[in-house]
């Protein structure tokens, strides 16, 4: 059986979102790490396939290399349609990278033109005559205007996009949306046969994202958040519901976590307060040459099989500022990936079945210290963190990939059932 959709994501977590929304579609998806090359393998009878890129703020020249080889592989397993999963805060610079990166994946297949809607309503990003909101704010109104890599301080998505692009830029507002299918395709040969190749449409809610993506299944090319891709996924006939993934639930399990977000230290302070056990790596001692990982892996040692433990680098903003401030920030990052990517590895070679992994680029970094390149995805934990079912060296593994700021204060320990393995 061969893929009916693939997509290429902008960023890492950007990935397991939309991976997850197109399970939640119905789609069997499995995702993938990194630019896949003609070794990659894909798990059987996919229905979707996310390869999760790097693409979001790397030179443009970059990100369109990367995007084209992603499409070009999706292509050969059958693909086709190629979704661009960008940012629902449409994250971008004026010069890209999501007008060059759309251009460059329609010029590879003749398309004429695009729809493209970053609206994702569970989380608050509408977009309505054009304008992105925020909740209730626009864009331009909201923290995003201080984001410190793509500062948006503009919320007119054609003025955006016009801004990136050759390109002619149009809009499909929500009045036609509301008129249903029919009326967003005959809308869509309009804009085509005036020459537009961008259409960005409005959408307020996940109704409105249900009838782009059944409008939108004959184009090679869609853009935008998870909620249209769960839209156009709606739109494939599939067998019936995706069953939940068989998991490892033998083994020991284990949490990893390198992110500093708010979230993620309520999730971290949650699990200790359960009386789980948890230690905390101190990064600046790894960087000055103290064995950190052999004392690490000495107390894991020393803890009761049946609990699950939590090792993070994860900190304080102020420590996080003052360690920052030692060894500079790239210094510090790779001190932090390496710390981490190397205890993965020695976990899952002693045993461990269940990894919960908490940060984008920490995931990044225990997948390639695992020699992880695919994954299928399971049952959703908290929405956009599902659990996936990864192959290792030592056999199949449970793994859980989140970005910083998700999944509810509590998830650590209702993802790893904490209170059967109690
Ligand atoms: P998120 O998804 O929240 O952005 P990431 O894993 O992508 O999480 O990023 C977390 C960042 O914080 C990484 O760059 C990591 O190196 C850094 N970091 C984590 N812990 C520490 C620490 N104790 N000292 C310095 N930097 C740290």
């Amino acid at each position: 059986m061969t893929l009916r959709i693939g997509c290429t994501a902008d960023d890492f977590t950007g990935g397991t979102d939309v991976a997850a929304a197109f399970r939640r579609a119905g789609l069997r998806t499995a995702l993938v790490f990194g630019v896949p090359d003609a070794g990659t393998a894909l798990p059987a009878d996919c229905d979707a396939a996310v390869v999760a890129l790097k693409s979001r703020s790397t030179p443009a020249d970059e990100a369109v290399a990367d995007s084209l080889a992603a499409q070009r592989w999706l292509w050969d397993k059958g693909a086709a349609q190629v979704y661009f999963k960008y940012c629902s805060t449409f994250d971008s610079t004026p010069r890209g990278n999501i007008g060059p990166v759309t251009d460059a994946l329609l010029d590879a297949c003749g398309a004429p033109l695009t729809l493209h809607c970053p609206a994702s309503p569970p989380n608050g990003r509408t977009v309505y005559q054009g304008h992105l909101f925020v909740h209730d704010r626009l864009l331009s109104d909201s923290p995003l205007r201080h984001h410190p890599l793509n500062p948006m301080t503009d919320s007119a998505l054609v003025r955006l996009l016009s801004a990136q692009t050759p390109h002619r830029v149009a809009l499909i507002d929500w009045q036609t949306v509301r008129r249903g299918v029919e009326a967003v395709r005959d809308a869509l040969t309009a804009h085509q046969r005036a020459g537009t190749r961008h259409v960005i449409a409005d959408a307020v809610t996940d109704e409105d994202l249900t009838v782009l993506g059944a409008a939108a299944l004959e184009l090679p090319v869609v853009a935008g958040a998870a909620g249209l891709a769960e839209g156009l996924g709606h739109a494939y006939p599939t067998a019936g519901p995706v069953t939940a993934e068989p998991l490892p639930h033998t083994g020991r399990a284990a949490v990893l976590a390198g992110s500093c977000s708010a979230r993620t230290l309520e999730q971290i302070a949650h699990f200790r307060a359960a009386g789980l056990p948890a230690l905390h790596l101190d990064v600046l001692a790894a960087a000055a040459g103290h064995d950190v990982m052999g004392e690490a892996l000495a107390w894991y040692d020393a803890q009761s099989p049946d609990l699950p433990v939590l090792l993070h680098a994860s900190t304080s903003p102020e420590e996080l500022a003052a360690v920052q401030a030692r060894l500079g920030v790239n210094e510090a990052a790779a001190q932090v990936e390496q710390l981490l990517g190397a205890i993965a590895s020695h976990l899952v070679d002693s045993g461990v079945r269940r990894l919960l992994v908490a940060g984008g680029e920490t995931s990044g970094a225990v997948t390639t210290a695992l020699g992880i390149r695919a994954v299928l995805v399971g049952d959703e934990a908290d929405p956009g963190v599902p659990w996936t079912h990864a192959t290792t060296k030592h056999g199949d593994l449970a793994l859980m990939l989140k970005s910083g700021n998700f999944g509810a204060p509590d998830l650590f320990t209702r993802a790893l059932d904490v209170h059967e393995a109690a």
